[in-house]
C-alpha cells in the first residue's frame, strides 16, 4: 500500500478493496510512529483528515469520484486552508489559523483528496535545506543526519518516506526540485503562471509557483491534472484551454533531442553526482534520444540575479506581516513604532531578515539601477538564451543539485554556499520555465541524486512522457529508505 501509485491506490479505492477512511488511518498512524523523529509535518489533525476520508467514501459510493478521490495529500505549509494552522515555518504565523483556502488547496479538495497536514519547510520559503524553519530541521529519511532540501523539504521527506504517497510543494528557486532531487523523488515546477498563486503565501511573486511531489513521473501528471488551471484571483494565472497531463505518458521516447548545456556539464558538479547524470542520459541514449551540446551563457549569473531579485520582492511581500492584523505580536510595546519593530524582531528568523535587509538595500534610491533594474535585465538575458538553446534541442537535461544532501548544519554559517545548492535550477526559475526533478541513483554515502529536466513553456505533458519512459525502464523512483535511518 504504502509503495503503491495512485493509479493503484485509486483502482483499490473504486473498487472498494480499501476505504479512504483506511487508507488514511494507515498513513496517521505512520505520521505518528515516524514523525517525531523526521519532523516533516509541522500540523495534523486526525479528525479533520478523517472527516475528509469519509466525505470520499462517500463521494466514491455515489459514483462522484475523480482519479484522486480518497488519496491523501500532504500540503506545504506555505499554503493557506481553512481551519487548519498554516505558519509558513515562521514565528511570524505561528498562531494562524486560516479562515480560507489557497485554490491549490480547494481543487485537490474538491479533486476528493484527504489533506494528511501541512509539512515542515524553511521560514517563508526562504532556504535550502529546511534549517531556517521556526520548527526544527527535518531530516533526510536515507541518511538521518542529512538535510532533506529545501524549501520544501518537508513534503520531500513526507513523500521519500511514504507517510504520504503525494504532496504539494512551491518554488521560487528551486525549492520542489532541490528537494525531491535531494529525497530521492520526483516533482515538477510547471510554467509560470499555471497553477494558482491565490492562498499560497507570497515570498518572490514573480517567481513563486507551486506544484506536486510524488513518487514517479505518473503520479505527478495525475496531480497537476487536478492543480493547473485558470484563477480570476491570481493576477498572473494563464487562460489556457485545459490539457491532460497524462496523454502522452506512454509515447516512445525515439527522436527526442536533449539539450545539454555546457555549463552544467563544467566544474562545480560533484564527480558523484556526475557519473548518476551520465548514467542516466546513457538509459536516455539506449530510450533513442539524441544528445546535442547547447549554451546558457548568461546562466553563471542566475544566483546572483535570483539573489537580488527574490528578496526585493520578499521585502515588500513581507511587509504586510507588521503584528496589526493577524499572526504573531510582541507582547510589549510603547507607541505603534515599537510594535512593527519589535514584532518583527521577534517574529521573523535570520535568514527572513538577511533577505529583508538585501531586498530593502536593492530597491532603495541610488542602489536601484545599479543592482535591481541590472538584475531585471539579465534576467531577460538568461531567459534569452533559453530560447536561443531550445531551437536546437526539445528538452535540457543536467543536474537538479551539485552535491547530493549534505549534512545538517554543515551549511548554515555560510549563506553563500547555501545560496549556491540552486545553481542548476534558479535559472529556469528566472525564465517561468517549467522543471522537473526525478531520482536517477546514488551517489556519496548512498545519498540519492536527481536529474533535472527543463522543458520550454507548457512543455510539461512533454517532459512528464520523458521522465515516465526512463521510469518505465529503470527502479530508482520505487526505492524506499531504510526503516531505521542511519
Ligand atoms: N533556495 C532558494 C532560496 O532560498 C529557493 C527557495 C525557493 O524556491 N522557495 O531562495
Amino acid at each position: 500500500m504504502l509503495n503503491a501509485s495512485l493509479r493503484q491506490l485509486s483502482l483499490l479505492l473504486s473498487e472498494k478493496k480499501i476505504s479512504s477512511t483506511e487508507l488514511t488511518h494507515e498513513f496517521l498512524t505512520r505520521i505518528k510512529v515516524l514523525n517525531p523523529d523526521l519532523n516533516a509535518f509541522i500540523t495534523t489533525d486526525e479528525e479533520k483528515s478523517l472527516n475528509q476520508a469519509r466525505l470520499a467514501d462517500e463521494m466514491i459510493a455515489t459514483g462522484r469520484s475523480t482519479p484522486l478521490t480518497g488519496i491523501p495529500v500532504a500540503q506545504k505549509d506555505i499554503f493557506c486552508a481553512t481551519g487548519w494552522l498554516t505558519t509558513c515555518g515562521s514565528k511570524m504565523l505561528s498562531n494562524f489559523v486560516s479562515p480560507y483556502d489557497a485554490t491549490v488547496v480547494a481543487r485537490l479538495d474538491r479533486a476528493g483528496m484527504v489533506n494528511l497536514g501541512k509539512t515542515n519547510m524553511d521560514e517563508f520559503a526562504m532556504g535550502s535545506s529546511n534549517e531556517t524553519s521556526h520548527y526544527g530541521p527535518v531530516k533526510n529519511p536515507w541518511d538521518r543526519r542529512a538535510v532533506p532540501g529545501g524549501s520544501s523539504g518537508g513534503s520531500a521527506c513526507a513523500v521519500a518516506a511514504r507517510l504520504a504517497p503525494a504532496a504539494t510543494g512551491s518554488d521560487t528557486g528551486g525549492s520542489i526540485r532541490q528537494p525531491a532531487a535531494l529525497c530521492g523523488i520526483s516533482g515538477i515546477k510547471p510554467t509560470y503562471g499555471l497553477v494558482s498563486r491565490y492562498g499560497m503565501i507570497a515570498f518572490a511573486s514573480s517567481l513563486d509557483q507551486g506544484g506536486p511531489m510524488a513518487k514517479s513521473a505518473e503520479d505527478l501528471s495525475i496531480l497537476l491534472n487536478a492543480m493547473v488551471g485558470f484563477d480570476e484571483r491570481d493576477s498572473t494565472s494563464l487562460q489556457r484551454e485545459k490539457e491532460d497531463y497524462t496523454r502522452d505518458l506512454e509515447k516512445p521516447a525515439g527522436g527526442l533531442r536533449i539539450g545539454l548545456p555546457r555549463e552544467f556539464f563544467a566544474e562545480g558538479m560533484s564527480s558523484d553526482v556526475s557519473s548518476a547524470v551520465d548514467a542516466a542520459l546513457a538509459e536516455y541514449r539506449k530510450l533513442g534520444a539524441t544528445f546535442v551540446e547547447v549554451s546558457l551563457p548568461n546562466s553563471r549569473l542566475a544566483v546572483p540575479v535570483y539573489y537580488v531579485l527574490a528578496p526585493a520582492e520578499a521585502s515588500s511581500n513581507l511587509s504586510r506581516f507588521d503584528g496589526v492584523r493577524y499572526g504573531y505580536r510582541a507582547a510589549q510595546y510603547d507607541n505603534l513604532e515599537e510594535l512593527y519593530a519589535k514584532t518583527r524582531a521577534e517574529g521573523f528568523g535570520e535568514e527572513v531578515k538577511r533577505r529583508i535587509l538585501i531586498g530593502t538595500y536593492v530597491l532603495s534610491h541610488g542602489y536601484y539601477d545599479a543592482y535591481y533594474l541590472q538584475a531585471q535585465k539579465l534576467r531577460r538575458l538568461i531567459a534569452e538564451d533559453f530560447t536561443k538553446a531550445f531551437e536546437q534541442c526539445d528538452l535540457i537535461m543536467g543536474p537538479t543539485s551539485p552535491t547530493v544532501a549534505f549534512n545538517i548544519g554543515e551549511k548554515c554559517g555560510d549563506p553563500i554556499q547555501m545560496y549556491l545548492s540552486d545553481i542548476y535550477t534558479s535559472a529556469a526559475s528566472l525564465a517561468g520555465l517549467p522543471g522537473m526533478s526525478i531520482p536517477i541513483g546514488f551517489g556519496n554515502q548512498n545519498r540519492p541524486v536527481g536529474l533535472h529536466i527543463i522543458g520550454n513553456y507548457f512543455r510539461e505533458a512533454h517532459m512528464l512522457n520523458v521522465a515516465h519512459r526512463y521510469q518505465q525502464v529503470t527502479d530508482w523512483h520505487k526505492l524506499t529508505p531504510p526503516e531505521s535511518g542511519n
